[in-house]
Parts: C-alpha cells; sequence; structure tokens
C-alpha cells in the first residue's frame, strides 16, 4: 500500500508544526534534509533544550547495535555549527575525533552538521537521487547525558520528490515525522526514505510490513510478500507466540538495487535487508537473509546476551554467546525455509553440510572455542584489517560454527528424546525466561541472559543437568566436535566425503605469474604443506622431483598420488633461502552432506520420520 500523491502534499505543509514528544521529557528534534541528494550528503539540524549549565558533549557513535566491530562515523561528518537560543554562533571544542563540546549555551542550542554517506547496506549511510536509507549510528549525533531522552525527527523530502518512510520509529502527525522514547531505540531504527513499495499482512493478530526499495516489478514484491509470510508463520510456530512489536508492526525494509552491497542487520522490530540481486534473480538467497534476520526479532533482540545490554555506542561489544545469537539463527533460516516449503532437501542438506564442514574440516576449532570465536568479533565482523592476520587458520565464524553447534544440538536433542523434545523447545525456554519479560523502558531487555542460563535452560529442557554440562564444556566451552555423520544418518542423510580418493597436501591456494608459482594462502594446521614449513609467498620450485611452472602443474602432480604417498617438495621464501622437506600427502577431507535416497539407498521408516518432524 503506497502513500497517495495527494496525502503527501498536504503531509508537507503539516510537517513545519514542532513534532509532539512522546513523553514529558524534552525531546532532542533532528531535522533531515537533502539539499543535494546526487552528491550524497544531508544537512541534518539537531535542537536541544533544557541543558543545564553543564557542556553540551556530542558524539558520532562508534558502534552499531547488531555490529561488533568499531567504526569511525565521524569520519563523514563536516560544517558542523552550535547556535545559541538568540541565534549567536557558539564556538565548539573537539574533545576527540568522535565528539564536539559546547559549553557557553545558555541552556539550549540548535546544532547544525552535513554528512557525507554512499555505502547502501546496514550498517551506513547511503544517500542519492532515489532514496535517503539510515543507519542511524552512521548517520546522527547524539547527546552525553541526555541518553534517556526521548527523540522527534522530521525529514524533508527532495523537492518533487514522492518519497515515503518506512522505519519502526514510533509515527507522529505526520508521514514525515516519528518519534524514539530514548537513545537506545533510536540508534536501532533504520529508516529507508525513498520510492518504497509495500505490502502488509497479519499473522496471530500481529501486523507485518514489507517495504521494498528496488528495480523489479510490483508483481514480484507480491510474490516475495507471498513468501515472507510462511517464513514469519514458520518462526511463529518454533516460539509459540511473537513479540509485542513496539510500534504496533515489524518492519522488513529491503533495498534490491544494483549498487546495494550484500547484507542483513536485525533491529528490535524491523530488519533491513540489502542486496545488490534482485528478487527473480536470487529468491533463495534473500529468504535465506530475510528468515534469519526475523528470527533474531526474537534471538538477540530480546533473547539477549548480558554481554551486549545494553549496547555500548562508544566502544566495541565482546560477546561469548554469539555462537548462540547468530550461530543458532543462522542455523534455523534453512530449517525455516525447509518447514516452510520453499526449498527442497537436496537445498537444504547442501546448506547444512556447508555448517558442518566448516567445522569439521577446520583444526582452527582446536585453537579457540565456540565462545572464543565469538569474542573474536570486535575484530573480525568490521571486514579485513590492512596488515595480515592468521584468522584463516585460527577462526571459524560464529555464524558458520553455531550453526553446526545448534544442528549438532537438535539432532542430539531428538534423537535422546526420540523426538519428543528439540532445540524448538530450548528456543522456546530462553524465550520464556529471557524474551518475554520484556523491559521496563522501551528499546531495552531487563533479563539478558548469561552463558551459565543458556545451559541452565538447556537442563532444564533436556532434563538432564549433566547433559546439558557436557554438552556445553565439550563443544561451546571445549574443542570437541559431535559424530555430525551418525546424527544427521537418524534423519536418513549421508555425511560423505567425495574427494576422499585423493591426495591432497591442505586447502592452500596458489598464485602464478610468469612461471613462478607461490603460496597464496595460510596452509591450515596440521595440514602436509604447514608440517612441511610452507608459508604465504613461498615459491614452489619443486614438487616430487618435477620443476613447477603453474599451479596446474601442482594439481597434476597430486593426481599422479594417493593418500599416504610420500613426497618431497622445493622451495624458496621470500629471503630467498631454499629448503627442501618430506610430505606426507592426506586424503582430502572435504565433507557434502547429501539426503540418502540420492545415493540409491531407501530411506527407512523411523529416518523418515525423524526427518519428517525435524524439517517438514
Ligand atoms: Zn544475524
Amino acid at each position: 500500500m503506497s502513500l497517495p500523491v495527494g496525502r503527501l502534499l498536504v503531509a508537507v505543509l503539516i510537517s513545519l508544526a514542532v513534532v509532539a514528544a512522546p513523553d514529558g521529557e524534552t525531546p532532542t528534534h533532528y531535522r533531515f534534509s537533502f539539499p543535494e541528494p546526487e552528491h550524497h550528503w544531508m544537512q541534518v539540524e539537531m535542537t536541544l533544550a533544557d541543558l543545564g549549565a553543564a557542556p553540551l558533549q556530542l558524539r558520532m557513535s562508534r558502534s552499531s547495535p547488531g555490529r561488533y566491530s568499531l567504526h569511525d562515523f565521524a569520519k563523514n561528518v563536516y560544517d558542523v555549527h552550535a547556535f545559541a537560543a538568540d541565534g549567536r554562533e557558539i564556538p565548539m571544542t573537539r574533545p576527540d575525533a568522535h565528539g564536539w563540546q559546547v559549553t557557553d549555551h545558555g541552556g539550549a542550542a540548535r546544532v547544525t552538521y552535513k554528512i557525507f554517506g554512499d555505502w547502501l547496506d546496514g550498517t551506513y549511510l547511503a544517500i542519492d537521487t532515489t532514496h535517503a536509507h539510515l543507519n542511524m549510528p552512521a548517520a546522527v549525533m547524539w547527546a552525553r547525558g541526555l541518553e534517556d531522552r526521548p527523540a522527534a525527527l522530521r525529514f524533508d523530502p527532495p523537492a518533487g520528490r514522492n518519497w515515503q518512510i518506512a522505519t519502526q520509529l514510533h509515527p507522529a502527525s505526520t508521514p514525515f515525522e516519528f518519534t524514539a522514547p530514548n537513545l537506545q531505540y533510536l540508534m536501532d531504527s533504520p529508516v529507508e526514505f525513498g520510492p518504497i513499495t509495500m505490502r502488509q499482512f497479519r499473522v496471530a493478530d500481529r501486523a507485518f510490513r514489507l517495504a521494498v526499495h528496488h528495480a523489479g516489478a510490483p508483481g514480484d514484491v507480491d510474490a516475495l510478500a507471498s513468501d515472507v509470510e510462511k517464513i514469519v508463520r514458520e518462526e511463529g510456530e518454533i516460539f509459540g507466540e511473537y513479540p509485542a512489536y513496539d510500534p504496533g508492526h515489524y518492519t522488513f525494509i529491503a533495498d534490491y538495487l544494483p549498487y546495494a552491497d550484500g547484507d542483513g542487520m536485525e533491529h528490535r522490530n524491523s530488519t533491513v535487508v540489502t542486496s545488490p540481486e534482485s528478487i527473480r534473480g536470487d529468491r533463495l538467497d534473500l529468504l535465506d537473509t530475510l528468515a534469519h534476520e526475523f528470527f533474531h526479532g526474537w534471538n538477540v533482540e530480546r533473547i539477549r546476551p548480558r554481554s551486549i545490554e545494553p549496547f555500548d555506542l562508544e566502544r566495541e561489544n565482546p560477546s561469548g554467546e554469539l555462537w548462540l545469537a547468530e550461530g543458532f539463527t543462522q542455523y534455523y533460516a534453512p530449517v525455516v525455509l525447509s518447514r516452510a516449503g520453499l526449498v527442497d532437501v537436496s537445498s537444504t542438506a547442501r546448506t547444512l553440510g556447508s555448517l558442518v564442514g566448516s567445522v569439521l574440516s577446520n583444526p582452527a576449532r582446536t585453537i579457540r572455542s565456540a565462545e572464543d570465536m565469538s569474542r573474536m568479533a570486535v575484530f573480525t565482523d568490521g571486514g579485513s584489517p590492512p596488515d595480515r592476520t592468521n584468522w584463516s587458520r585460527t577462526f571459524i565464524s560464529y555464524y558458520q560454527f553455531g550453526g553446526a553447534i545448534a544442528l549438532a544440538l537438535d539432532l542430539t536433542l531428538r534423537d535422546r528424546s526420540d523426538g519428543r523434545v528439540t532445540l524448538d523447545d530450548y528456543m522456546r525456554a530462553m524465550w520464556r525466561v529471557h524474551g518475554k519479560p520484556g523491559g521496563s523502558r522501551e528499546g531495552f531487555v531487563d533479563r539478558p541472559y548469561t552463558i551459565a542460563d543458556a545451559e541452565m535452560r538447556l537442563a532444564e529442557v533436556s532434563g538432564d543437568r549433566s547433559f546439558a554440562r557436557e554438552f556445553f564444556a565439550r563443544y561451546i566451552q571445549g574443542h570437541d566436535v559431535v559424530d555430525y555423520a551418525a546424527l544427521l544418518s537418524k534423519a536418513g542423510f549421508e555425511l560423505q566425503r567425495p574427494e576422499a580418493g585423493r591426495a591432497w597436501l591442505g586447502a592452500v591456494r596458489f598464485n602464478e605469474s610468469r612461471g613462478v608459482v607461490r603460496v597464496g594462502s595460510q596452509p591450515p594446521i596440521g595440514t602436509p604443506a604447514y608440517e612441511a614449513g610452507l608459508e604465504v609467498d613461498d615459491e614452489i620450485q619443486q614438487l616430487d622431483g618435477t620443476r613447477i611452472r603453474s599451479a596446474a602443474e601442482v594439481a597434476a602432480v597430486l593426481q599422479r598420488h594417493k593418500p599416504g604417498d610420500r613426497i618431497a617438495v622445493a622451495f624458496a621464501d621470500r629471503s630467498g633461502e631454499t629448503r627442501t622437506a618430506q610430505m606426507t600427502l592426506l586424503a582430502d577431507p572435504a565433507v557434502e552432506l547429501v539426503p540418502i535416497e540420492r545415493t540409491g539407498r531407501p530411506v527407512t521408516a523411523p529416518q523418515r520420520v525423524f526427518r519428517e518432524r525435524w524439517l517438514n
């Protein structure tokens, strides 16, 4: 349902009135305008009153809810001015790179600044002639000490543009005015301001809105809305009910535009999903992301780790629980797509098989536990740093690691209870104790969980305290891995090693240039290449006595050997020092998950029942 143009014109006139605050406290007013959207900047005006005598400390955030690394959002802010109530400009100082201080304000101030943003994803700010897409921490200044004050926001559309707003902010008196009860809620509330195609549906007395900004046809959005509704219903089944969405609805904000960066970001009552792909071109991947982010409405937004509640906007937010917050969410997306009938069993097997493979074949799990991997998010969630790291062999994403743990726990619970207890029961228990009680203030969670809480809920659900202790100690805090092949066979899936007959020296990339072959990626610990002493940039001179001039020649040498064979490698390191070492080749450990019926063998009756209960 889009906003009629007639109403839009009326709205512009009305918006000149001041936006009322949601409660008695003095609101901080924000006004956003877009004089030159083609140059990707917006003008922000911020008005503050009742400041008392203390200096006004303005900040740009360094982190963004749902992101775990540090950012420098202040880097795109410029042309900053502060004015007193009488209109005179007040000088500002810069206490640090992320802040501005105003002392002589006389109790009220109007602050103006410009901010540039040209990156379309869930974290940054994107302004162009087609829309303004705001992730609040990347867009708005806020004042230290005034975090509990409400905010009143007003958006001025660029001249001649029929833009509408999709957001979880509370609607105010016009379609361009909104409020937030406090800073935590404001910062969690992204805004899409543009030519939105909106679809709405209701499930179990809850309102859901799908707001799409894309280059496709309106019919594509109808089809997407129908798929999203199935996802919403299926996830509601897992938890038994929906959260009470604060503004009265949940909003999926989707930007599917060729220049978007692929992303998905969860919020309490909305999500932002972005992709350079179209609805028609990449339907299943887009649905997977939507299913993932919607699941976060329970898991992380309300079933929330204590380590990130409340979210600190000025520093990184390390959490040892992201294997659960992100990983379990990662696991449920493909499971939900399967239960909703949106994917076939082979597709589900491929996705779950990749979770298993990422843990089984990666010795990094012997170095860092799932908890340790979670705490690495403050470094890894920001992308690749400029210097080299050894993450490729010491880090497994907590998405995949946690997803594989969720799979292990779900299958284990089902197996040991003959299907009576499942991971759904565990998620419901977490919801009941930690999520459903909600927060005494909007935007906050009063009963966030610790790792001990998460273990306790498993003890309760499984009815077995020692099982819960052992599972956490071995697979979450320790370095063990479950017998996935045995567990998956219960559901009629076979964990195959399709390349097991092939000789393998490790998952190593080789770069070739003008007849010189160099190691192009870090040999994983424990692989033949690692044991031989090979490192990035080393030049491979001979392998098994053959002079090496191309990566294809490396593959050819391996092809004529079998696992267990010993071959020599002669190489030069970056200093030019040459060495020769012996390598005992291993079997390629790559795994693939296959439904048993695809192997030509029948699915047994118990396997069929197990699989149906799990994935249908
Ligand atoms: Zn996530």
